[in-house]
Parts: C-alpha cells; sequence; structure tokens
C-alpha cells in the first residue's frame, strides 16, 4: 500500500479545483496516506516546492474559488530532462504517485511521469468543458452561471436602450459555455467554434431582428473566432442598433464554485486516491452519465468529443423567433 501521495493543479485555474483538492487530503488521511501540495503545477514538481499537509487544511479550502496551491504553465516539462528532476523530487520525498488536476495538457505530463515510475491520476479541471471523457469538468458549470448572470445584467442594459450586445465567451475552441449560455439566456444568435457562423450571417439575421423591431439582442460567441469589437461596428452599421462588445474575459475563471462543480470535485478526487490506492497509474477521471470512470490517458484522448452540432441549430431556431 502506498505511503504517501502528491497533488496539484495545473494548466488554466478553474473554480473547484480546491475543493478537488481537499477531497484528495481527506481520502488519502482516511487510508493513512500521508499528503503532499506541489506548489504551482509541475514548475513545483521541478524546484522541490512541495509541503506535506494535514486534514485541517482541506477544510480551510473546500469552498474557495481559484487554485490554493496555486497553478502555473512549463512548457519545458515536455523535456525529459527537466521532467527527471521531478522524478528525483519526489523520489527524495518518498512520494510514489500523484493526482493532477487540470486539463489535457496536464495529462500529458501525467502519462510522461508514469511512464517514469511515478503514478498519475488526472482529474478534469477546466472551466472550458473540453476533455472527451467527462460530460463536466470541474468549473465549468460555476463558469456558466458567471456567464448567464453577465449576460442577463448586460440584458437588462441593452433592452431599456434598444441596443444589440455581443457578448465573448472563453471555451478555447469548445463551444459548449457559448451553447449552454445562449440556451439559458434565450441569446438570439450563438456561433461557437464548431457551429461557427460567418460575421455576414450574423449582421444579417441582427438586421433582421432590427427590421421586425426586437427592442434588444444578445449574440453569444466563443473566444478565438472574431475580433468582437470589430464585428459590433459591423452590426451597427447594417441592422441600426447602438451595438457594444463585452469581452467577459477573466471573471469567468473566477468565484466560488457552485455545489455541482465542488460535488464532481469530491466525488472524483476520492475516486482517483482509490485508483492509486489499487496501483493504478495513466488514467484520467470523467463523468460518463451518473458514472466516474477512468480512462487510458494515451489511448483516448484525441477521440472526438460530442457533437453539439444539433442541439447549436435547435436553439438557434428557437432563439431567433420574433413576432412583429
Ligand atoms: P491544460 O492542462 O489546461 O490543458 P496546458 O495545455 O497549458 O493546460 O498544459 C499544462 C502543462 O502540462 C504544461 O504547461 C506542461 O507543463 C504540461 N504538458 C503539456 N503537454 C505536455 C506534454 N506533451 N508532455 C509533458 N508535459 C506536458
Amino acid at each position: 500500500m502506498i505511503k504517501k501521495i502528491g497533488v496539484l493543479t495545473s494548466g488554466g485555474d478553474a473554480p473547484g479545483m480546491n475543493a478537488a483538492v481537499s477531497a484528495v487530503i481527506k481520502a488519502a488521511y482516511a487510508k493513512n496516506i500521508e499528503v503532499y501540495i506541489v506548489r504551482d503545477g509541475y514548475k513545483g514538481l521541478v524546484n522541490n516546492w512541495l509541503e506535506k499537509v494535514d486534514i485541517n487544511f482541506s477544510q480551510d479550502i473546500i469552498s474557495r474559488g481559484g487554485t490554493a496551491i496555486g497553478s502555473a504553465r512549463l512548457p519545458e516539462f515536455k523535456e525529459v530532462e527537466v521532467r527527471e528532476k521531478a522524478v528525483a523530487n519526489l523520489k527524495n520525498a518518498g512520494i510514489e504517485a500523484l493526482v493532477v488536476i487540470g486539463g489535457d495538457g496536464s495529462y500529458m505530463g501525467a502519462q510522461r511521469l508514469t511512464e517514469m515510475g511515478i503514478n498519475c491520476i488526472g482529474l478534469p479541471g477546466t472551466i472550458d468543458n473540453d476533455i472527451v471523457s467527462s460530460d463536466y469538468t470541474i468549473g465549468f458549470d460555476t463558469a456558466l452561471n458567471t456567464v448567464m448572470e453577465s449576460i442577463e445584467k448586460i440584458r437588462d442594459t441593452m433592452q431599456s436602450h434598444n441596443r444589440c450586445a455581443v457578448v465573448e465567451v472563453m471555451g478555447n475552441r469548445c463551444g459548449d459555455l457559448a451553447l449552454y449560455a445562449g440556451t439559458v439566456t434565450g441569446a438570439e444568435v450563438i456561433s461557437t467554434s464548431e457551429g461557427q457562423l460567418s460575421e455576414e450571417e450574423i449582421v444579417n439575421e441582427v438586421a433582421r431582428l432590427s427590421k421586425l423591431g426586437k427592442r434588444s439582442v444578445i449574440i453569444v460567441i466563443s473566444e478565438k473566432i472574431y475580433d468582437a469589437n470589430e464585428l459590433a461596428k459591423k452590426i451597427e452599421a447594417a441592422s441600426g442598433y447602438v451595438t457594444r462588445a463585452t469581452i467577459l474575459g477573466h471573471t469567468q475563471r473566477g468565484g466560488t464554485p457552485t455545489a455541482m462543480d465542488r460535488y464532481l470535485a469530491i466525488t472524483s478526487a476520492i475516486y482517483a486516491v482509490d485508483q492509486l490506492v489499487a496501483g493504478k497509474g495513466g488514467l484520467y477521471v470523467g463523468l460518463d452519465g451518473q458514472q466516474l470512470i477512468a480512462r487510458d490517458i494515451n489511448s483516448t484522448l484525441n477521440i472526438p468529443r460530442k457533437d453539439r452540432t444539433q442541439e447549436l441549430t435547435t436553439i438557434r431556431l428557437l432563439n431567433s423567433q420574433f413576432k412583429k
């Protein structure tokens, strides 16, 4: 039976990461396993920023946003010599296995470490919901609620002034945040990386709604597709609406994690510790319906994500209806 494990958060932070760290500590403590936190992800592994924590640490962080143990990006971790330093630090401290909370880049690091003798299990921590093996990722629900509240605030003022708003949301090439947010706020136009509308299509649709006399229009777009401010100018010129662009940015990454994000974080962390105790590594945990599953990092990371085109088409159709 393993005696010492480490836990780290890596890549972009996400609300709920702390709840996952907290649950790793509790689950390990219950099995008499010592837990070391690693400050700042793989960077901390390489720099030996390891700290033994006790059960009290887990209570202090469960409800906090961000990641209390820090996250960082370290592109050099792809180099074997750099990872050798990390493995040496872990072995010196007697740490036999790791829980890695992050996205699929972080899983690649976890896979490489497993191949070097340190069993790693990945947990899906990202607001983008872009991890193949999980219906939902830790942080997505909190970010979605933040986006929903922001869009509704923007709608209030657009409706007061008979205006149009372009709202850009995160997602890193995954359209889920835009699709879900557009769905739950009744956005008239939604454009995502997977279901991208041309600028012309957007402009024409807003002009149509303007002619029908719609008082306000909300356009939700995924990041990394358009220049939101330029798009707003084009819409204003063609439709007559005063049009404003809002890039929600990092407000989407922070905040108190929702109950559902914490629940997913805690249950998947308990599951991850069980996997390590069973001597497994090179796996990542995800939610499949109501069921937690562990998939092989190497062979499943590149399988395609769920196609949401049909959902997008349906919502677009429903939300673009308006009667003069
Ligand atoms: P995310 O985990 O959110 O996808 P990144 O893609 O930035 O975020 O990856 C986080 C970190 O994982 C990187 O900074 C790097 O340290 C490590 N990593 C990414 N890809 C690899 C790889 N192919 N081999 C080893 N480590 C990797």
